[in-house]
């Protein structure tokens, strides 16, 4: 591989893009947020009105959409058809169809050749739920992120609350779990632990010593800076 790979998965609320922005911002790399994909593919799909358990549907319409990522100013942005939909996708409904129509295959063939394409290009720090295990199987570091349910509803629930969202802490917590079994029980590309990944539980670790963690593991790995 000619250029270094930072592959992170982990469950939902896990803090994988917080930590992955900034890691990749101090290590130059460009950060690859794959659920974006997923979500903006899953915004498709819903503006189309889809039912995500009607599989010939989704696999048919998913032609359709074009997903492409641009940087500005340091920044990822999704484009859906040509359309900036950035700030369309960070919604609990956009994330549950995301889960639920992310289990096609011809849905993750699309997004995972994009994913491939961008690593082949640049050096990219990476997350998502099978970028170790299937999308960068080659990649030197590989880290696999979590933290409790607990820690991570509490997270999620003081996100929302600070963009001014009424939100109840069980229900956030309800769907996490929901969000979980789903992506950990799928046929295709389930989440879970590559190997050869680092686990960092980050239930009673600062945002500050898990990027510490992260670039420690590249510089271990060989990365020159
Ligand atoms: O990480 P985020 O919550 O934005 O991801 C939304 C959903 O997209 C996940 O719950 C998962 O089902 C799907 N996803 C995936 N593979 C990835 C990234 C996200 O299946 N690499």
């Amino acid at each position: 591989m000619k250029h270094f790979s930072i592959a992170i998965d982990g469950p939902a609320g896990a803090g994988k893009s917080t930590i992955a922005k900034e890691a990749g911002r101090r290590l130059g790399f460009i950060y690859v947020d794959t659920g974006a994909m997923y979500r903006a593919m899953a915004l498709y799909l819903l503006r189309l009105g889809l039912d995500p358990k009607d599989q010939q549907a989704v696999e048919e319409a998913c032609k359709g959409a074009q997903i492409t990522l641009t940087y500005e100013e340091g920044l990822q942005q999704v484009y859906l058809n040509g359309e900036n939909v950035s700030g369309l996708i960070r919604t609990e409904e956009v994330g549950n169809m995301a889960s639920a129509t992310s289990v096609y295959m011809a849905v993750r063939r699309k997004l995972v050749q994009l994913q491939q394409e961008l690593a082949a290009r640049e050096n990219v720090i990476m997350d998502g739920r099978d970028i170790g295990t299937c999308v960068l199987p080659e990649a030197p570091v590989k880290i696999y992120l979590t933290a409790s349910v607990e820690v991570r509803a509490r997270r999620r629930f003081n996100e929302l609350r600070e963009k001014g969202v009424s939100c109840e802490i069980d229900e956030i917590e309800a769907d996490i779990i929901a969000r979980d079994r789903q992506d950990m029980n799928r046929e295709h590309s389930p989440l879970r632990q590559a190997e050869d990944a680092v686990l960092i539980d980050s239930s009673y670790m600062t945002i500050e010593e898990v990027i510490q963690a992260i670039i420690n593991e590249a510089e271990k790995k060989g990365l020159k800076r």
